[in-house]
């Protein structure tokens, strides 16, 4: 784990950073559950509407708590500023809208989440914005695709389910090459094992409901990337639409953000654990696992990532009856279509996350009628082990 700037270690800065005390002098952050703030005269809220003066003055727009979640999320990123959002796909649609208009074109790679392909490929259209999907790891498909009026690069390492890797360095060239900026969904990877700004990229979202709060209750996202790109591309854009995180979910995010680094390491070392366990299990024609040396793309891993990841991608045999017998047979792990969570949970992309899909664009995708994606928890490692392999007994 690297120093900080100002000398401290990573998890010291998750534990402290960010943090503004009232003068009350209490322990935990404090949870500013309020819509407004009240300005002392009139004056100050003139002064503060016209930007002359700091200070908040309406959570859509800003909220003490939110700013400690805020901060301490671009200490964890290297990032110079973080915009918090009220769902994952609220700062994937606001960081790409934030940087289009009609006219202009983006690239994006085809294996990525559900609802950020419809972004791009449903809903850009409609307003003008073209779009072009490629084969991530392909190198050349991204520079073939760029065109005069290309904006916008965006893609996810490793992908959401198939666990495919796309080299961030590279494609971030291209787009610059291109004049265009790159945005990478980096939740698969957290920002404890990638660090997409580093390696060129000039935008980072993250889904926070996944492995920032890991425990399953609350909703949210951020954007991270430069002052002047969350200023002139983001900003304006998410005070005037609203999808504003609730200050009661920033708080739970940013306690979260405490123990991400002893959970996350945790699950990833358990995944690491159950992919050797499981890889030559006779039920399981294939058994994807960035952490593996035999993935694929294992060079390109080492180059990017510092560690595997919680998620196992497994294809059971007997296709959509094997994989259902499987997932019907668990007993502790959970069928469900979260990840990141302290439940390990198992989802079965090809009948839901990308159950829209017709089969051949499913195939391109890397997502077969037998592939089962898994969450790894917090649970033991062995009672997890004896649960995965009492159901693939059943397949
Ligand atoms: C979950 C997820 C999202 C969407 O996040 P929500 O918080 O559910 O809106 C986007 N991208 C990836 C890779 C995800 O896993």
């Amino acid at each position: 784990m690297t120093d900080a700037p100002d000398g401290y270690h990573l998890e010291t800065r998750l534990v402290h950073d960010g943090q503004k005390r009232t003068p009350y002098g209490e322990t935990s952050e404090a949870l500013f559950l309020t819509q407004g703030f009240i300005y002392e005269s009139a004056e100050t809220a003139e002064r503060r509407f016209l930007n002359e003066e700091q200070g908040y003055s309406y959570t859509r727009y800003s909220n003490p708590t939110i700013t400690m979640f805020e901060e301490r999320m671009a200490s964890f990123e290297g990032a110079e500023a973080a915009q918090a959002t009220a769902t994952g796909m609220a700062a994937v649609t606001a960081a790409m809208m934030g940087q289009v208009q009609a006219g202009d074109h983006v690239v994006a790679a085809r294996a990525l989440f559900g609802s950020c392909r419809w972004i791009v490929e449903d809903l850009f259209p409609r307003f003008g914005v073209g779009c072009t999907l490629v084969d991530g790891p392909d190198l050349d498909a991204w520079r073939q695709a760029v065109r005069p009026e290309t904006k916008a690069f965006l893609l996810e390492t490793p992908s959401n389910p198939s666990l495919e890797i796309i080299d961030i360095a590279g494609v971030a060239a291209i787009a610059h090459e291109a004049g265009a900026t790159l945005t990478v969904d980096n939740v698969f990877a957290t920002p404890l094992f990638q660090k997409p700004l580093a390696l060129g990229a000039d935008c980072v979202v993250y889904s926070a409901t996944k492995h920032i709060d890991g425990q399953g209750r609350c909703l949210g996202g951020v954007i991270l990337a430069s002052t002047e790109f969350i200023e002139t591309k983001v900003q304006q854009f998410l005070r005037m639409t609203g999808p504003s995180i609730s200050p009661f979910n920033a708080w739970v995010l940013l306690k979260g953000l405490e123990t991400l680094p002893l959970r996350v390491e945790r699950q990833t070392e358990t995944a690491g654990f159950l992919a050797d366990a499981l890889h030559d299990h006779e039920s399981v024609r294939r058994l994807i696992y960035p952490g593996r040396p035999d993935h694929p793309q294992a060079d390109l891993i080492r180059r990017q990532m510092s560690g595997g990841s919680t998620m196992i991608a497994l294809d059971i045999e007997d296709g959509k009856a094997g994989a259902f017998r499987f997932m019907n047979a668990l007993r502790l792990t959970k069928i469900s279509n979260n990840l990141g969570d302290a439940k390990s949970l198992v989802t079965h992309p090809a009948t839901t996350t990308h159950g829209r899909f017709t089969p051949e664009l499913r195939a391109e995708m890397g997502i077969t009628d037998g592939l089962v994606r898994l969450s790894v928890g917090l649970e033991h490692r062995d009672d997890l082990l004896a649960d995965l392999r009492q159901a693939l007994e059943q397949v």
